[in-house]
């Protein structure tokens, strides 16, 4: 039985995570380590964590090299946060304006008693 110990194939001889290798067999049938790349990580909403549908997992370089249209969602936020968080955002900046209404009429309404 031949050996199965392989060698890296470039000269950095740490396990490192930028060091990572898979076994593959060449179509000589000999085995050896092919260096794989990291895995890119996919955005993540920025107030609840969760990943950003429609966005790939990239490596930052990756991710320089491609259009904008393929990193955001043509949204309000879209890229940035999911549409749960866009949709609470909208809602909270609604009631807002109507409680501030609400107020004004109310003053409004007491001046108009106290004359
Ligand atoms: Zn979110």
């Amino acid at each position: 039985m031949p050996s199965t110990r392989l060698t890296y194939r470039r000269r950095m001889p740490y396990n490192t995570a930028s060091n990572k290798v898979r076994v593959i067999r060449t179509p000589g049938g000999e085995h050896r380590y092919l260096h794989v790349k990291k895995k890119g990580t996919s955005p993540k909403c920025g107030d609840c964590g969760s990943k950003l549908a429609g966005i790939p997992a990239l490596r930052p370089r990756e991710y320089s090299q491609l259009s904008r249209p393929k990193k955001t969602v043509q949204r309000a936020y879209g890229g940035s946060r999911c549409a749960n968080c866009v949709k609470d955002r909208v809602v909270r900046a609604f009631l807002i304006e109507e409680q501030k209404i609400v107020k004004k009429v109310m003053r409004e309404a007491e001046k108009k008693n106290k004359r």
